[in-house]
């Protein structure tokens, strides 16, 4: 099959004020076209639409993945398209790529094959600019933080506790761990700082979390970036920044629309990490889609122990939105994996070990089902290794949970390829219309330990939480500053069920260990850090980067 770029490269679009007035019925004055194919939509209007009823919202999540994705992104293209071929006026909502896994191992997030969003070069590649804009936000405040500090320091700032740091779209090993402010009394006082990637910043977070700019700058100027000597928080208001810093992201935070190949909608807005952060789309976005369309399709990061969780417990908790279905996705390959298949021989029928793997995806339908409380439909990424005998099994194994599973075909064949999926999906929306057992895996006012008590036993399958004195004494700390009702924000690896990557399928007894606590008072989360967590990361041997260029004007090697 062609390659993604060239299948992007390939497809007709429209231009963008064409789908935006026959798909979504929104006129040219309430667009600000970024040339023909992007366009942001204008806030006022969307404001204009708050009483319209909302459509239905269809959360793409998936089993643990192995690390080259098994097609969440792709899914929800797929589906979008497939829901507007079998008549639904359907638009789907996802997260814009970072620079960093595009230049890097992973390549672009814009989806695949033939569920692509386009243009895919631009979304890849800076785009309208919002990360630009957030990075911008974010070093301003990191800048006025020293410029503080250097000018006689009136908040009494310790510099060994800023925490704030500055950020940079890009992996860039060698600004992990840095010493600024060298050179003397005119450069301020140095200090030992570093750099994250864009979307790891808290204003990432926070741009996905507000619900209009009012609450933005609301939520900018909670921020605490340092600790004064006698151990006070310092935010971002007590210096002046957040008025500034909501200036500089006053159109990123409108959202981006651009089409599918298929020319139907796709609105792309904000990026946070899955671990650091909760890891989908901006909430203006996901309720601007759902006045819009009648079905919006969405992607939270991760598997379902993370992304949907936080989806859940995080982004619905605070903006009232509330899923109406859940898609997991799932290939035979990463089942494969989970039942013990190593990497190099995924392309090989092997029943026992899928057996096994499907340990795996039981345990994630099980969570979707009784700790969120929402009907879902499994769908089967389909791979061409996959044989008859390995999707039987799954459907059987599938069936005798009572969970509907069908075969997705997108990635070949486009919407097409998705229509099964999109029947089903309809189908356990209507069959549960009215009845719906949303829920919470904890309720806001338990405390931030039996919080990730919760989390821990209900939904990862562990015995327990864990975590040294120091760290118990930060958490009691940060509920007695009352933070106590804020949601958690797990920070672990998306491999497993438990902290330990290598272990598969669906591990039980485990404990999690929470190594390290961090507050986002203006994201409005406590970040547990349970493992190693990368904020900035590194570029492999041989980068992504070496491989794209510019041959007779057009963009090659993007994946
Ligand atoms: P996720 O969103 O879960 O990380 P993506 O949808 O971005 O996953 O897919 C990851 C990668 O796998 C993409 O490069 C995509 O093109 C590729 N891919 C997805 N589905 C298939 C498939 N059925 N066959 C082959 N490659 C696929
Ligand atoms: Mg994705």
């Amino acid at each position: 099959m062609a390659s993604d770029i060239d299948i992007a490269q390939a497809a007709t679009l429209q231009r963008i004020t064409q789908v935006a007035s026959e798909k979504l019925g929104i006129a040219d004055e309430h667009l600000e076209p970024y040339g023909h194919y992007k366009a942001k939509i204008s806030l006022k209007y969307l404001d204009s639409l708050k009483d319209r009823p909302n459509g239905k919202l269809i959360l793409v999540t998936a089993i643990s993945p192995t690390p080259a994705g098994e097609g969440k992104t792709t899914t929800t293209v797929g589906l979008g398209d497939a829901l507007n071929r079998i008549g639904k006026k359907a638009l789907v909502c996802l997260r814009e790529p970072s620079l960093g896994p595009v230049f890097g191992v992973k390549g672009g997030a814009a989806g695949g094959g033939y569920a692509q969003v386009v243009p895919m070069e631009d979304i890849n590649l800076h785009f309208t600019g919002d990360f630009n804009a957030i990075q911008l936000a974010n070093n301003l405040l990191a800048a006025v933080i020293d410029n503080h500090i250097h000018h006689g320091n009136a908040l009494d700032i310790d510099v060994r506790r800023v925490t704030w740091k500055r950020v940079l779209d890009m992996n860039d090993r060698a600004l992990r761990d840095i010493t600024i402010a060298l050179g003397g009394t005119a450069n301020g006082y140095p200090r030992q700082d570093g750099f994250d990637i864009v979307v790891a910043s808290e204003v990432m977070a926070i741009f996905c979390l507000a619900t209009s700019l009012d609450d933005l700058k609301q939520r900018l100027g909670n921020i605490v970036c340092a600790y004064t000597r006698a151990g006070k928080p310092v935010t971002a208001r007590e210096l002046n920044a957040h008025g500034a810093m909501t200036v500089l992201l006053k159109d990123a935070i409108q959202p981006n629309l651009v089409q599918t190949l298929e020319n139907n909608p796709a609105i792309l807005h904000g990026g946070p990490f899955a671990n650091i952060a909760h890891g989908c789309n901006s909430v203006i976005a996901t309720q601007a889609s759902l006045k819009l369309a009648d079905y919006v399709v969405t992607e939270a990061g991760f598997g379902a122990d993370l992304g949907a969780e936080k989806f859940i417990d995080i982004k619905c908790r605070k903006s009232g939105l509330r899923p109406d279905a859940v898609v997991i996705v799932a290939t035979i390959r990463a089942l494969k994996f989970h039942g013990g298949v190593k990497k190099e021989d995924l392309n090989t029928e092997n029943l026992d070990a899928l057996a096994k793997g499907i340990a795996n995806i039981e345990k994630h339908v099980q969570n979707v089902r009784e700790h969120y409380g929402l009907p879902c439909v499994v769908s089967i990424n389909n791979f061409t290794a996959d044989t008859p005998a390995e999707l039987k099994l799954l459907q059987e194994r599938m069936a005798a949970l009572g969970a509907p599973v069908v075969v997705a075909r997108h990635w070949a064949e486009g919407g097409k390829g998705a229509e099964d999926v999109a029947h089903e999906v309809v189908r356990i929306i209507e069959a549960n219309e009215g009845r719906s057992g949303f829920k919470f895996v904890y309720e806001e006012a338990a405390p931030l330990m039996e919080k990730v008590t919760a989390i821990a036993t209900k939904i990862y399958g562990a015995a327990g939480v864990s975590a040294d004195a120091k760290v118990r004494k930060q958490i009691a700390e940060l509920q007695e500053a009352g933070y106590g009702h804020y949601p958690v924000c797990v920070a672990k690896t998306q491999y497993s069920f438990s902290t330990d990557a290598n272990a598969k399928g669906a591990p039980t007894g485990h404990t999690l260990n929470i190594r390290e606590v961090r507050l986002a008072a203006g994201a409005e989360f406590i970040v547990m850090v349970c493992g190693d967590v990368m904020t900035m990361p590194g570029l492999p041997k041989v980068p992504s980067a070496e491989k794209i260029d510019l041959v007779d004007g057009k963009v090659v090697g993007l994946f």
